[in-house]
């Protein structure tokens, strides 16, 4: 499937759009990270293409369908293919529920089996992403942020779909444990045949895991090219700027 251009989001001002002018493809089983400043509009269009914010004007099209014409029948079943996972520590995870309803919240919602088959594909889903069974019926906050972020990976995971939209999903971990959530997500992109819309500020991540980029600048693709070709040879100031910002 491909995921199609938004051009605006227009948060009830007329002259205010978070994203203006970003037109980009994501091919199925690539991953595309969008990067750029805070504010920048990365955000806003991870939730219209996730359908949870309308673009005032423009296009995004999955599977080859405009989502815009598409009944709410189809955008619920759309959903199950196309599944966001958020940064943890702040409020992705839920305190109150134990991890294994957490992973199993998905199935519920899209009523996907009987109680025994979900609490089966809960456990398979603990394997996947290399936690403890045991880590079931414990709470977000009895788990580290790195066991806290496979969670929501795994909670993503969980009705199978074929797109993630990972908001800035490793940005609070520690070098280390980023590292291993993203060696986890290339695994799982391999086996799977997944594919990543991967939202971060963070450049260095980029390199460890996108084949291509789109750099934003105040609601603006300003470039976008193979991840290879931005490191080498960037084109705009401000992509040589954050560049140069990387330790
Ligand atoms: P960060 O890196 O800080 O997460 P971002 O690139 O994700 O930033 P967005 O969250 O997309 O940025 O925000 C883009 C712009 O839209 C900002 O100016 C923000 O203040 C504004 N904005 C975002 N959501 C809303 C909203 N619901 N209502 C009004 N303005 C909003
Ligand atoms: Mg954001």
């Amino acid at each position: 499937g491909k995921i199609y251009p938004i051009r605006k989001g227009n948060f009830g001002s007329e002259d205010f759009h978070a994203v203006s002018g970003a037109t980009f493809t994501v091919n199925r089983g690539e991953t595309l990270a969008l990067v750029g400043e805070s504010g920048s509009g990365k955000s806003t269009i991870a939730k219209m293409v996730l359908q949870l914010e309308k673009p005032s004007s423009g296009t995004i099209r999955i599977g080859g369908e405009d989502t815009a014409k598409m009944s709410s029948k189809s955008l619920f079943e759309l959903r199950r293919t196309l599944q966001p996972v958020f940064q943890d520590p702040y409020g992705s995870l839920d305190p109150l529920y134990n991890i294994g309803n957490t992973i199993m919240e998905p199935l519920k919602i899209h009523n996907v089996g009987d109680q025994a088959s979900r609490r089966a594909r809960m456990y398979e889903l603990l394997d996947q992403v290399s936690l403890p069974r045991d880590l079931a019926t414990r709470y977000p906050n009895e788990l580290s942020g790195g066991q806290r972020q496979r969670v929501a990976v795994a909670r993503g995971l969980a009705l199978k779909p074929d797109i993630l939209v990972l908001d800035e999903a490793v940005s609070a971990l520690d070098v280390l444990v980023q590292a291993q959530v993203l060696d986890l997500l290339a695994e799982l992109q391999r086996e799977l045949g997944l594919t990543y819309l991967f939202i971060t500020h963070d450049l260095a991540v980029v390199r460890l895991i996108a084949d291509r980029v789109c750099v934003m600048q105040q609601g603006k693709i300003v470039e976008q090219a193979s991840t290879d070709e931005v490191f080498e040879n960037p084109q705009e100031e401000y992509t040589k700027n954050l560049l140069a910002a990387i330790p």
